[in-house]
């Protein structure tokens, strides 16, 4: 066993504070990872902040995690130590069930072990539930690994890891492109990353925000359209529009207002996760043959595949990089909306 610095919530309602955590003995199948930047993704909020319940404390988030190989066990052959790798939100699966075996772990059928607030066994994780990227160093089976290309930073790599295959996965699932027209719903951490990835496939991207303030920048990074969603005539205006609409939101939303911009046989998917459900009228599904659907993450191959495109189309995250101190703040303004547009922290300075 080791021991790392991580920072940690006590309660939900509490603030963040420096522990030492204990990381498991090196096992033959393992990575060490010396962290080096670790994202903060609105789901360590809604999780450390137990808005989706279940949560553990001390609770040490963070599955946005780019570092540097610091050791490996004496079966592991894909990484040496020296290499630039990546976690994202998962570190284990059964490896046998259908989703395993077609390279989709994140639905595995017996559950994904999560990378941090996942109840597993005391030689896996001491404390008995997983501890995430907040922290010094991290111990993780190689095939829940993934490499980060030369050319990549390691601070804007590390969004990819999370926001980055959130976006990637869904927008190749339904063949985001060439002649398709793609509306993204949010421009923070998932959905500006998003603006990128869809723009590079080829795809005419629309950028559907809360107000005008970040227009440069989603035409930037290659939106073609940018509409505030507070002006009622963005409704009017784009009704049966779109072939894929692409929900990062992690508020309520009137769903029904967005099913009625897509196009016939179009697709609303939804990646934010408020706590509360979310209500539907059939006829906007019905009228256009519509179909409503979600997404989560994307399996540890299609990561990897993530990151070669990112690294050849020059796709980083865009952040702001601060110190393991400010996380309580960061938190705050990531739920106002204030975020250009993901807070990384430099785990330096834990
Ligand atoms: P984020 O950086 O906070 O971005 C969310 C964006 O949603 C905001 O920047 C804002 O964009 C918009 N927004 C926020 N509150 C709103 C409101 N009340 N009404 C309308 N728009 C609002 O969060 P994130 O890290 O991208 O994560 C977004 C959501 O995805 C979270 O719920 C997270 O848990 C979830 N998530 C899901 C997956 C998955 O696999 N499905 C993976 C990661 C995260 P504008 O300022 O442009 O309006
Ligand atoms: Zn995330
Ligand atoms: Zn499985």
């Amino acid at each position: 066993m080791s021991t790392a610095a991580a920072y940690a919530l006590p309660s939900a309602d509490g603030s963040f504070e420096k522990v030492a955590i204990e990381r498991r003995a090196l096992g033959p199948d393992d990575v060490a990872i010396d962290i080096k930047f670790a994202g903060i993704c609105h789901s360590d909020i809604h999780t450390a902040r137990d808005e989706w319940g279940g949560a553990r404390y001390p609770c040490v988030p963070g599955h946005e995690i780019a570092g540097i190989v610091s050791a490996v066990g004496s079966s592991v052959r894909k990484y040496q130590v020296g290499d630039r790798v990546g976690v994202g939100c998962l570190v284990n699966s059964c490896g046998k069930c259908a989703p395993c075996l077609a390279g989709e772990e994140q639905y595995c059928a017996k559950g994904a072990t999560w990378t941090y607030n996942n109840p597993v066994p005391e030689d896996v994780q001491p404390g008995g539930y997983t501890m995430g990227g907040y922290s010094t160093h991290i111990v993780v089976d190689e095939k829940f690994v993934v490499g980060i290309p030369e050319g990549i930073g390691l601070d804007v790599a590390a969004p990819l890891l999370c926001a980055g295959i959130t976006l990637y996965s869904p927008l190749r699932h339904w063949g985001a492109g060439p002649g398709k027209k793609v509306a993204i719903i949010g421009m923070g951490g998932l959905g500006h990353v998003g603006v990128k990835i869809a723009a590079a496939l080829g795809a005419e991207v629309t950028v559907l925000s809360q107000s005008l303030r970040k227009r440069d920048d989603g035409l930037r990074m290659g939106a073609t359209n940018y509409y505030a969603t507070s002006d009622k005539e963005t409704f009017r205006r784009l009704r049966g529009e779109f072939d894929l609409i692409i929900n990062t939101v992690s508020a309520d939303l009137p769903i029904d207002n967005y099913l009625r911009l897509l196009a016939l046989d179009g697709t609303l998917v939804i990646l934010g996760l408020p706590e509360k459900p979310m209500s539907v009228t059939g006829r906007n599904l019905a009228g256009f043959r519509r179909s409503l659907s979600g997404s989560m993450i994307g399996g540890l191959a299609q990561t990897q595949e993530m990151l070669n495109f990112c690294a050849a189309h020059g796709i980083g995250a865009e952040i702001e990089l601060i110190s393991a101190d400010d996380i309580d703040a960061a938190y705050d303004r990531v739920v106002a909306s204030d975020v250009q547009y993901r807070f990384v922290i430099d785990t330096a300075s834990i």
